[in-house]
């Protein structure tokens, strides 16, 4: 459904939600709960870090369309909502191609915030916890204005978010625009992929190959990590809360632990007995993470269910699934 002219609107018939980075982590997931909600999705994707396996399952559905497509050029469809979430997520991607992150961040949002002007249509972005940097707060609640290094190497991604959300407030305020702003913080669960270098996918996947798990740094850095489940819940919540909620809104775990902590407790859940192999800590890794969810509690009435260790259970059956069929060096296709 590509068209350039006006869109005919015939009264009553719903044109679906778009979701950018569909074929992702995340986006994979959230196509999956729009389509049992009963609603027409279109995912729209370039594959640069998702795979179309992640929706291979909902590509017979007739309510679920793929769309290959780079959010960093115009997008002509027809929806009545959308939800942008394309851009790579790991540190590692990320920084594989800096410009083209901060690109797809950047004309990314002007190119979906163009497109719900026109069709007045509600738009969701997946911003970061990224925003705040380096914190020099225990908690970070959205109030905080953040403690972001723009010139270093993981800039592309929180400069570029924060012009993302900078462009939807802008849109809001000078266009009227309905925008919901999650600040999303560390999440995990089955469909990360394997070899994208974030901690809970590496130390699963070392875990269960029997190789050392790398601490980078002393281990003593802290997050906060949410199972997706619930991340997917305080999205699909914030959506269809009232227009006067734009955000930024926090979803996360509020339960923080340090790297080590965490190699600690997979390798109890595996029983792997490998050794840990500490690393050089990346340059800007931030010292510690953890979201304040004053405001996802009251406003949402959300907040994390899925205790770590239930979580990461569920994650190690995945990939443990999905190294026997694919061999130790499985990227997931
Ligand atoms: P992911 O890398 O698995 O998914 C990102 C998806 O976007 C991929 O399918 C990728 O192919 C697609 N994409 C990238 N560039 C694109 C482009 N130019 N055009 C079209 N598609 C493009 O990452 P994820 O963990 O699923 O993250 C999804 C979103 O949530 C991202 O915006 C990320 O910044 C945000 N987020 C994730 C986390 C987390 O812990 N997973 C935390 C904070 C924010
Ligand atoms: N990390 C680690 N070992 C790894 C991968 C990551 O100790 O094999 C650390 C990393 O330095 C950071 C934390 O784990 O302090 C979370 O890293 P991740 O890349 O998952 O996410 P982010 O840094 O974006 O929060």
């Amino acid at each position: 459904m590509v068209s350039e002219s006006e869109p005919v609107r015939v009264p009553g018939i719903t044109r679906g939600i778009l979701v950018t980075g569909g074929a992702g982590f995340l986006g994979s997931h959230l196509c999956d709960r729009l389509i049992a909600g009963g609603h027409e999705v279109l995912c729209a994707d370039n594959l640069h870090t998702g795979r179309k396996g992640n929706v291979a399952h909902l590509l017979p559905h007739p309510r679920f369309e793929f769309l290959r497509h780079d959010v960093t050029f115009p997008l002509y469809v027809e929806v009545d909502s959308i939800y942008n979430l394309a851009c790579p997520a790991s540190p590692v991607h990320y920084q594989h191609d800096p410009v083209q992150t901060t690109k797809t961040s950047v004309h990314g949002a002007i190119n979906m915030l163009g497109l719900a002007k026109r069709l007045g249509a509600r738009i969701f972005q997946a911003s970061t916890s990224e925003v705040y940097g380096d914190p020099d707060c225990k908690r970070q609640a959205e109030d905080y204005l953040g403690r972001v290094n723009p010139i270093g190497p993981r800039a592309c991604y929180d400069e570029g978010k924060r012009c993302a959300e900078t462009l939807f407030f802008d849109y809001h305020r000078q266009h009227g625009l309905e925008i919901k702003v999650a600040r999303l913080f560390n999440t995990y669960g089955p469909r990360m992929h394997p070899a994208d270098g974030r901690v809970v996918s590496n130390f699963i996947v070392q875990a269960l190959t029997g190789q050392p798990l790398t601490l980078y740094g002393d281990g003593l850095q802290t997050r906060s990590f949410c199972y997706v489940d619930d991340m997917i819940e305080g999205c699909l919540l914030l959506m269809a809360s009232d227009a006067a909620l734009t955000g930024p809104v926090n979803l996360g775990n509020p339960q923080e632990c340090s790297m080590l902590e965490l190699a600690v407790l997979v390798r109890e859940l595996t029983g792997t007995k490998g050794p840990l192999s500490f690393k050089p800590l990346p340059t800007d890794d931030p010292r510690q993470r953890c979201p304040d969810i004053r405001v996802a509690r009251e406003q949402l009435d959300w907040a994390p269910a899925t205790p770590l260790a239930a979580g990461l259970e569920k994650t190690i059956v995945y990939f443990d699934q999905l190294l026997s069929a694919h061999g130790e060096g499985a990227d997931g296709d």
